[in-house]
């Protein structure tokens, strides 16, 4: 006998997970209210109580086609029958060939080396390893630091957690255990969409270059660090002084790849390709953990040629074969898709209906970029209030800090889209009364 809950009433499971599991970022001996999912289909999710909630999140930016999609379901499924995982030491299989063909493919042209992580923040760890190595390989010993910004999120792993913001990132409570690096200001743009505090990044990077192996940004929209938007001449600036002073460029489009900003890859509202580029989150379309980190030629030669010249990196699951395939079939369907005018849908009707949004009192600002669209409040949240009340009006979503923020499944309706707006305006409302 290995459980002894009766597993027929979901109140016994759901007390033993409050009892017994960590949830992202939770503490047990306050644990936030957690609601147990049955199924999810399309763009609604269906708790065990029978309710059903439309899907605001995508899981966190992934599940980009919604969820329980037939050909996605159909890739895995096919994969399974002839194996579903294998060393990747020694040997190799066609769906890692198919998904790195893809991304080779699909991406900036100067990106040709592929590794295939298991999840985001990894995909980051072997990024900054890139950097080092080919910074090693080159004789630039004294290049051993990186240049990342306030409010960046990169992931949860010490080395990525490094380069995340120091305050949000809390560098003060792993302090002595994190490296440490150069932090410029937030990038901030003005309504004329140019870059308005430059001057602090280019200032840091021109005094310390000599340290600097690699400036690491996630293109357009800074996300888990405070759903940042800015524009792409910041990122043309950025661009260019990496270039002139032998830094090279990390972009992490975890959160931003496939779409979501209304390019295939936020780097391409600058025109720009990076050294390095890290995927993630929507590779799979949210079906499995998997993540990419691409590289140029010059860039995996030169540390091929360097001491050891081998990339020192090497997952027990990495290039897991479901993950795979099923990353494959998500990006085919994507490309098959009217994804473009759907996001720009999308866009439009997030803007026209979350701007009412702008005229209550607890609300700071409202600002929509492709598929992604946040309202920021003056205050921070109560999440064990405002979780349970979206949930009694029928959507899921999940506020950090001060912010309310639609990052929905690409297939969604209008309708469905309409009752998050309305959820968000009601609950924003109610806010701004009680204050
Ligand atoms: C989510 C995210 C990560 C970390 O990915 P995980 O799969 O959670 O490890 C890194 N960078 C960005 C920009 C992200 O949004």
């Amino acid at each position: 006998m290995t459980t002894s809950i009766d597993y027929t009433d979901a109140a016994n499971w759901l007390a033993y997970d409050v009892d017994h599991i960590w949830h992202p970022y939770t503490n047990v001996c306050k644990p936030s209210p957690v609601f147990p999912v049955v199924a999810a289909e399309g763009v609604m999710i269906e708790l065990a109580d029978g309710r059903r909630l439309v899907d605001g999140m995508a899981s966190w930016w992934a599940a980009i086609h919604g969820y329980n999609q037939p050909v996605l379901n159909q890739a895995i499924e096919t994969q399974l029958k002839s194996m579903s995982h294998i060393m990747f030491g020694g040997l190799t299989h066609e769906p890692a060939v198919r998904l790195a063909e893809t991304l080779i493919n699909i991406t900036a042209d100067s990106l040709q080396h592929v590794f295939l992580a298991d999840s985001g923040s990894v995909s980051v760890e072997v990024a900054m390893k890139m950097a080092l190595q080919y910074q090693l390989a080159r004789g630039n010993k004294n290049k051993t630091r990186l240049l990342s910004f306030r409010n960046a999120y990169h992931g949860d792993t010490f080395g990525a957690m490094s380069v995340c913001d120091p305050v949000n990132g809390m560098h003060s409570l792993f302090q002595g255990v994190l490296a440490q690096h150069y932090f410029a200001d937030a990038p901030i743009c003005n309504e004329q969409g140019q870059a308005d505090n430059f001057e602090d990044f280019e200032n840091l990077i021109r005094r310390q270059h000599n340290e600097i192996a690699a400036v690491i940004l996630e293109p357009m929209v800074q996300g888990a660090g405070g759903m940042r938007m800015y524009c792409a001449d910041y990122l043309h600036k950025v661009r260019a002084l990496c270039d002139e002073l032998n830094v090279l460029l990390i972009l992490d489009e975890i959160a931003t790849g496939f779409g979501r900003t209304g390019k295939l890859f936020a780097y391409e509202h600058a025109g720009i390709r990076p050294d390095i580029l890290c995927l993630g989150k929507a590779l799979t379309g949210g079906y499995m953990t998997l993540a990419a980190t691409l590289t140029s030629r010059h860039i995996a030669e030169t540390i091929g040629g360097g001491e050891p010249g081998n990339l020192m990196h090497g997952p027990t699951f990495m290039a897991n074969p479901l993950a795979c395939s099923v990353a494959s079939a998500s990006i085919n369907l994507l490309l098959a898709s009217p994804w473009q005018a759907r996001i720009d849908r999308i866009e439009k009707q997030m803007r026209a209906e979350l701007q009412r949004c702008q005229e209550l009192s607890a609300v700071k600002n409202v600002r929509v970029m492709g598929a992604i669209g946040v309202v920021e409040l003056q205050c921070e949240i109560d999440m064990h209030w405002i979780q349970p009340r979206f949930v009694e009006l029928g959507v899921w979503l999940r506020p950090f800090n001060n912010l309310i923020y639609i990052m929905p499944p690409y297939i969604i309706e209008t309708e469905q889209l309409s009752k998050i707006t309305s959820a968000i305006f009601t609950v924003v409302t109610e806010l701004s009364v009680s204050k």
